[in-house]
This record gives C-alpha cells, structure tokens and sequence, in this order.
C-alpha cells in the first residue's frame, strides 16, 4: 500500500485503523509525508512504525512548506511521481481533492493525475472547515483497534496534543458515528476516488493470471 499524507499526523488520523487492520498481513507500505519539521518528522517516523510494526516499511518525508502547498504544486507533483516511477501499489490511501485544507487538496487533486490504475481511497480529516462529505467506503473497527489508534495517536504526536480539538471525543465520536452507519461498533470511512474492476473475476472461472 501507498500511504500520502500534507502532514504528520494526517495518515493516523484518517486511516490510522485500517493501516492497524493491515499491518499484520505481510503490508508492503511506502508511506509519504511532504511537509513538517524535523520534529514533526521524527513524530511521523515514530508513528509509521507503531501503526505498521511488523510492514516492510518505506519512508520518505519531506519539507515543503506548511499551508502552502498549493504554491508548491510543481513539487508535489515531481515528488509523487517519482514514488509513482519506484512503487505499483495495490491501495492508496492519500487526502480527498475536495478536502478543504489546501494542503490536503491538493494532494487529493494530484495523486489520480500520477497514479492511474489504482485503488485509491480518500481518507476524512475532522477540522474547522465542518468538510466532512458523504463516504462510500467504510472500513469497520474493533472496539480495541479503535482504542488502540486513539492511544497511539496521543503517543506518537504529543507535538499536537494541545490543540483544542485533539481529544479521545473527537477520535472515537467520528469513528462511532461511522460505525453506526455500516453498522459496526467503530469505522473509518473513505471516499472511492478510484477503483479498478476486472471483469475476468467475476466470471464462471476465476483468472490464471492477471494479464495486462
Ligand atoms: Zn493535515
């Protein structure tokens, strides 16, 4: 899997339960943050590490300027497509382009531009904006995956605790309200921004080989 975050934080954030879910399945992960402070980094490397302990495990951090990656868009661009030249992954998880940071949006708008024939879900970010849309994907959560993403996150990023939003109410409120709409206890939800079907596996016998 290819996990794109603006920021340190955003990827445990938004898919900090699935990354949790997969990481004990032989995950192959290249996970990618293009801006933060070499403080910030260590917090995103530290991270990494404890939502994905047992992945092989690629990590490329980078410091674009914070808030201002739409200026920096030539940049993103280059840095997306090289991981596109060294990387086919199976999923993308990476921001959504109607995400109303514009950090998070222009990513969103990018990565469908470099990565063609992926599946790529778009994770939610809770914020001041109130952009949270409708999900089509839903990811269900134990009640100990759950709480086990909300202890890490505290862990992982104290650089963040004293915000007025980070708290186990909001983590927990979001990921039970998405539960209860794919009637699981906890969720996170995604918005398909791509998916790619194979007619063949859905027919009387199932494919041999993927031949593309
Ligand atoms: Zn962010």
């Amino acid at each position: 899997m290819l996990a794109i975050g603006a920021h340190p934080d955003d990827i445990e954030i938004g898919g900090g339960g699935l990354l949790l879910g997969l990481a004990g399945n032989d995950l192959r992960a290249r996970y990618v943050v293009l801006t933060g402070t070499p403080e910030r980094q260590e917090e995103a490397r530290n991270a990494a590490h404890s939502f994905m302990p047992n992945a092989d495990l690629t990590l490329d951090l980078f410091d674009l300027p914070e808030g201002r990656l739409p200026a920096a868009w030539g940049s993103v661009k280059e840095i997306l497509e090289d991981v596109a030249r060294s990387c086919s992954p199976d999923l993308i998880i990476a921001p959504s382009s109607e995400d109303a940071h514009q950090d998070h949006r222009t990513i969103g708008e990018l990565v469908p531009t470099v990565f063609r024939d992926q599946l790529y879900l778009a994770y939610e970010i809770p914020k001041w904006d109130g952009d949270m849309s409708r999900p089509s994907m839903y990811v269900p959560l134990s009640a100990s995956i759950a709480q086990r993403k909300v202890e890490l996150l505290h862990k992982c990023f104290p650089s963040q605790r004293a915000r007025d939003w980070w708290d186990d109410e909001l983590f927990l409120g979001l990921a039970r309200l998405r539960g209860m709409e794919c009637r699981a206890r906890y969720a996170e939800a995604f918005r398909c921004a791509k998916s790619v079907i194979l007619p063949a596996a859905y027919g009387s016998g199932a494919p041999q080989e993927r031949d593309l």
